[in-house]
């Protein structure tokens, strides 16, 4: 998976390359599905979910590049395997999920597996105000526009990496917050998420 997915692609960052080569990606995915796990296809997570594509993951995350000790915002948890790889990277992970039955399960195996991260079960569009302000926020759901609170969550001088466009396909999008008002977006790629619901997604 690291040889020809990741590193063929272009993925650089020693960092990351560690992350994926140390973290058990077959712990995140349902017993039924374990023997694709290293696979270059998202695969399903139940309630009718899915863990990412693994180049997707290591792509977002360099998109993102969390330096150790940033607070990062993740929207969808989904199986948890993204927030393992911010908190191995020393990020401080907070993230919210919004099917309780999946927010249980990678509590579970992030905490079985020694990474803290705070999970809230809940609407992610909202984003986690309390916490607030996130050096990144990683939205892992594709959404029409921007949720609002997650541009106002987003410190000054940070990122947010977000695949943004119609239901079916997205691009992969990156915005960096220069000014109280002030953005700047690049787009990265075509992409294929699951909705992101909510107050401010699809309902
Ligand atoms: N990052 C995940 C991983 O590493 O397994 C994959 C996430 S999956 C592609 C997208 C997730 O976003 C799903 O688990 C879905 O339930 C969740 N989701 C969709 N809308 C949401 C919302 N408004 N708030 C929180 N989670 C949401």
């Amino acid at each position: 998976m690291v040889e020809e997915q990741i590193i063929a692609r272009g993925i650089k960052d020693e960092r990351i390359i560690s992350a994926f080569l140390e973290i058990p990606r077959e712990e995140f995915i349902p017993c039924e599905f374990r023997d694709l796990a290293y696979r270059d296809f998202p695969l399903s997570i139940g309630c009718g979910q899915t863990i990412s594509q693994p180049y997707m993951v290591a792509l977002m995350t360099e998109v993102l590049s969390p330096l150790p000790g940033e607070k990062i915002l993740e929207v969808g948890t989904g199986s948890g395997y993204q927030s393992a790889i911010l908190a191995y990277l020393g990020a401080k992970v907070f993230t919210i999920e919004r099917i309780s039955e999946l927010a249980k399960k990678a509590q579970e195996t992030l905490a079985r597996l020694g990474y803290y991260v705070r999970i809230r079960v809940g609407d992610g569009t909202l984003g986690w105000k309390e916490e607030a302000p996130f050096t990144g926020i990683i939205v892992t759901a594709g959404v029409d526009k921007i949720p609002p609170p997650l541009m106002e969550q987003l410190a000054i001088g940070g990122r947010m990496v977000i695949p943004l466009g119609g239901r079916l396909s997205q691009v992969l999008t990156k915005i960096e917050k220069f000014a109280e008002s002030n953005f700047g977006k690049e787009e990265i790629c075509s992409c294929i998420f699951v909705p992101l619901l909510g107050k401010y997604g699809y309902s």
